[in-house]
């Protein structure tokens, strides 16, 4: 069911037809990696000690703030999150960000390099469990991943589209905590800007951290305690009523969360 795998966030806010909707997918078996070195059944090919956390996700501010204060995330998770906000590695008030030199190398990546190079594994990789380590707080993108699917066609459009109402969502709930701090629609705008290195100065796509100039003005009167800014940020949405959550959603958001259902309905169970 669709509630046993969504961030625990969504499930007061999330239609029931959705989170009530029970597709199980058996072919993507991630405590066993299915496309493990050996035995995949296609051509892409995994270390099982990687999988396909080959990637830096893009995680919002509230979704940190949820990782900072759960109990389970794991000592070293948290300690590579306070590494990254101490060296000033893209950690932002929108939320942290993939360092550009690997965006731009994951974006012009070979065949054979995602799922098997081990200095792009996710930097929240439960490395112990070997699994995910924020996954009850985990991005749009790794919620809705499936690599196969027992639905075919339908499955992975189903999948896509929980991929984009998740992810539109992500935006609308992240800029409405922003706003909620303070930060204006132009400060927030500048920051989105770093999701996407094209339209980025050369230096910039350079650069693994940013500078203390840069950060401090980008942060504003929260440069101190970025931690405990991403947390003020996840109490703002956990405590989001319907009303809020219909309002931050707006009319494209109806008209995505319709199109999940249409994806939804074709998926035959
Ligand atoms: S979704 Fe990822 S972890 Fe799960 S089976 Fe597929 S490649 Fe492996
Ligand atoms: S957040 Fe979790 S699922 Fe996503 S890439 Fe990182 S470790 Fe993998």
């Amino acid at each position: 069911m669709i509630r046993n795998i969504l961030p625990s966030i969504y499930l007061k806010l999330f239609p029931e037809a959705i989170l009530d909707f029970a597709i199980e997918e058996k072919k993507a078996t991630c405590d066993n990696c299915a496309l493990s070195v050996g035995k995949t059944p296609d051509h892409r090919a995994y270390q099982p000690s990687l999988k396909c956390c080959t990637f830096h996700p893009f995680q919002t501010n509230y979704l940190m703030g949820q990782i900072l204060l759960s109990p389970t995330t794991p000592k070293d998770v948290l300690e590579r999150i306070r590494a990254k906000i101490e060296k000033r590695e893209y950690a932002l008030p929108i939320g942290i960000v993939a360092p550009m030199p690997h965006q731009i190398k994951f974006a012009q990546r070979k065949d054979n390099e995602f799922g098997n190079r081990e200095d792009w594994l996710c930097p929240y990789y439960d490395r112990i469990k070997n699994n995910c380590g924020i996954w009850k707080s985990r991005s749009s993108v790794c919620t809705s991943f499936h690599c196969l699917s027992s639905y075919g066609t339908a499955g992975f459009e189903f999948w896509d589209q929980l991929s984009d109402y998740i992810s539109y969502i992500e935006m609308a709930l992240m800029e409405e905590a922003l706003l909620q701090l303070e930060f204006t629609p132009m400060e927030i705008s500048d920051q989105l800007s770093f999701l996407n290195p094209d339209g980025q100065s050369s230096s910039r796509k350079r650069k693994q951290f940013l500078t203390k100039e840069f950060t401090s003005k980008v942060w504003k009167n929260y440069f101190e305690d970025q931690e405990e800014f991403y947390k003020k940020c996840y109490e703002i949405v956990a405590n989001f009523s319907e009303k809020q959550f219909k309002k931050a959603l707006g009319n494209p958001g109806i008209v995505i969360q319709k199109k999940l259902m249409t994806a939804k309905n074709a998926v035959v169970l």
